[in-house]
């Protein structure tokens, strides 16, 4: 079954104290205010992963994502993080290709793939991020430039094991600008990205796939983007770090 997720990604903000702060009240408003199907994932800073895990362990439907991971299982990496650590402190989700890694890190499609079986190798699960720039989508280049990124990133995945694949399309202009698309050019977005789905694993597994859509949600516009028929939640900066937007973001799902 296809997954509602609002997912807060809360990049190099927050330290220890504002981090438990903004997950116990996300967790009292939610719990209060909202009655529904869908789930929430944190994205903390790796520091604070461990903390967020345990606030969060008596609520099923909440999970904990980090927001990058090494692709080698151990070693000489100094400054690093690996699945491993990450499993072993009870994080259940990974965030990998960020637009920001593939930007100022350098992370490409193949990198990300290998990412993303080192991870599966941990029991991990993952928030795959997709989206084109600007300067794409004015050439008209984006369902080829998502095509790729989908496809080199994700399509040696089997069947079988996709369904620990979550795709978040995330148009790189829309992020932290305050620029959101509108909910037909994400929809189309989305739903050529099914169609991909579709043809490489067929309708159920297409069908069953969260695919969420970030940049620049917020309370105003979420109800809007996630009414299109394949838009199953947002993946969520800026709004996550209020718990009073997040959590109204959680209420449009
Ligand atoms: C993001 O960081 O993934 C994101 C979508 O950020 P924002 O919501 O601030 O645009």
């Amino acid at each position: 079954m296809r997954k509602k997720i609002a997912a807060g990604n809360w990049k190099m903000n927050l330290d220890l104290q504002e981090a438990q702060k903004l997950v116990s009240e996300v967790l009292h408003m939610s719990q209060d205010e909202y009655q529904g199907e869908g789930l929430v994932m944190f994205g903390p800073s790796f520091p604070f992963l461990p903390s967020v895990v345990h606030l969060t362990k008596d609520h099923p439907k909440v999970m904990v994502a980090a927001q990058n991971m090494h692709h080698e299982p151990k070693g000489a990496y100094t400054g690093e993080i690996s699945g491993a650590m990450l499993n072993s402190v009870g994080v259940s989700h990974v965030i990998l290709g960020h637009s920001e890694r593939r930007q100022y890190f350098g992370e490409d499609n193949a990198l990300l793939a290998a990412k993303i079986d080192q991870a599966f190798s941990y029991g991990l699960e993952v928030v795959y991020c997709f989206g084109e720039t600007l300067d794409h989508r004015e050439a008209g280049k984006t369902l080829e430039v998502v095509r790729s990124q989908v496809e080199e990133g994700t399509f040696h995945v089997s069947g079988a094991d996709y369904g620990q694949v979550i795709l978040a399309y995330e148009p790189v202009w829309a992020i932290g600008t305050g620029k959101t698309a509108t909910p037909a050019q994400a929809q189309e977005v989305h739903s050529y990205v099914r169609g991909l789905l579709t043809e490489k694993y067929g309708a159920e597994i297409a069908d069953n796939t969260t695919i969420l859509y970030g940049g620049s949600v917020k309370p105003g516009n979420a109800a809007e983007l996630f009414s299109q028929g394949d838009i199953d939640g947002g993946l969520i900066g800026g709004a996550s770090l209020k718990s009073r937007d997040f959590v109204d973001i959680l209420k449009a799902l």
